[in-house]
């Protein structure tokens, strides 16, 4: 048998990927030597600010998790036992499961073609069914931002509080402003396949010093200003260690760059792919700046999602289908959904594309290749 040559290795979706500077080190080789081991400390502080910075807004508080993230954004918008909360069913599932976290009723809501994200007209339809809901949900899926003047207006109308899950779209601009920071609060993650990652982690921002301060408090497991260990309110362990925080901080210095390649990579699928019948790619609104996170692509002809997807497969290259909404999980189909077809269409017709910053130009057309046989 003949081993595997170097032209066959594995070709990830979106892995971890450290700075070629070696920042993330640095800051950790820092955190031990000042035995700075704990889930505080200044990579911690350091992370929130440069992290708020560079996105724009006012406060942010490192968490575990960008689902530990979405959980204390429901909390903080005062989401409990029987609340409405409207939330985009085309997603991943670390975007409802808090819903059920606080005891909560979600209620899904469509996508539409233009966006993949949120459609307006559904929640519209939505507010009109239940005016008493008390929070909505928008998603930025692979790094497109949703239509989000439309929401944030039908938000205000209500009175309603707007959270954004960012998870997918830091770095992302809506006509030149940051996802996540055009809501109420907004919700980042880092874990490992992200567009930066710190291994595990997340971190929720808003311009509400207060509730921030709040969330902080939650997340360490409320402790009241007391010398003993007193408790008045439930609390969590939620919060982001300082190791953790320095992988974060090195890797936001080269967010910039990384955003280029997945930008890069988008643009040679389209360029090589594009013109195959029946391959339409992710839409890019001219008032949306993405991050390119993922390459997405849906499909209308012949060739579907799976043929692509095991082609790739057994040339070592990993890909994956579209989410598959919330209201179509066994978990979640017994509640209430407004919309029509399309996420649905879009999880049956789509496919997600290798996008891993370390590819070369090889591993593009390598990738490329594999896809355009299922043509010929
Ligand atoms: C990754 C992700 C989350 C959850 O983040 P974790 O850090 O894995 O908990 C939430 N929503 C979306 C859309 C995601 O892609």
């Amino acid at each position: 048998m003949i081993t595997q040559n170097v032209n066959n290795k594995r070709i990830y979706l979106s892995s971890p990927h450290m700075s070629e500077e070696g920042y993330e080190m640095q800051y950790i080789k820092e955190a031990f030597e000042t035995n700075w081991i704990a889930p505080l400390g200044p990579n911690v502080d350091g992370f929130e600010k440069e992290l708020a910075a560079y996105v724009g807004i006012g406060h942010a508080a490192a968490l575990s998790s960008g689902t530990a993230a979405m959980h204390m954004a429901l909390k903080a918008a005062g989401v409990g036992e029987g609340d409405i909360v409207f939330c985009q069913s085309l997603t991943f599932s670390g975007t409802a499961n808090p819903i059920i976290y606080q005891n909560a009723i979600p209620v899904f809501i469509d996508s539409n073609y233009e966006t993949w994200n949120m459609d307006p007209k559904a929640l519209q339809l939505a507010f009109k069914k239940y005016p008493e809901v008390k929070a909505v949900i928008v998603v930025h899926l692979y790094g497109l931002s949703a239509d989000m003047d439309k929401i944030i207006e039908l938000c205000k109308e209500h009175n309603v509080i707007l959270i954004e899950d960012a998870a997918e779209s830091l770095g992302t601009k809506y006509r030149g402003k940051h996802t996540g920071t055009i809501g109420d609060y907004g919700v980042f993650s880092f874990n490992g396949n992200k567009i930066i990652t710190t291994s595990g982690g997340g971190m929720l921002v808003s311009n509400n010093e207060e509730r921030i301060a709040k969330v902080r408090f939650w997340s360490t497991q409320a402790r009241d200003k007391a010398r003993h260990y007193q408790h008045s309110e439930l609390g969590y362990n939620y919060r982001m260690s300082n190791i953790v925080a320095g992988i974060g901080r090195g890797q936001l210095k080269i967010l910039d760059r990384r955003i280029e390649k997945k930008k890069y990579i988008f643009e040679y699928y389209k360029r090589e792919l594009g013109s195959l019948e029946g391959i339409s790619f992710m839409p890019i609104n001219e008032w949306n700046e993405p991050n390119y996170w993922l390459s997405c692509i849906t499909l209308s002809g012949k060739v579907r999602p799976i043929d692509i997807i095991e082609a790739l497969e057994k040339e070592n290259i990993e890909s994956r289908p579209i989410w598959k909404p919330m209201h179509l999980q066994p978990f979640y189909e017994k509640y209430d959904y407004i919309g029509g077809d399309v996420s649905e269409k879009l999880f049956e017709n789509g496919v997600c594309l290798p996008s891993d910053t370390k590819m070369t130009d090889e591993d593009l057309d390598r990738v490329c290749c594999v896809i355009k046989k299922l043509w010929q």
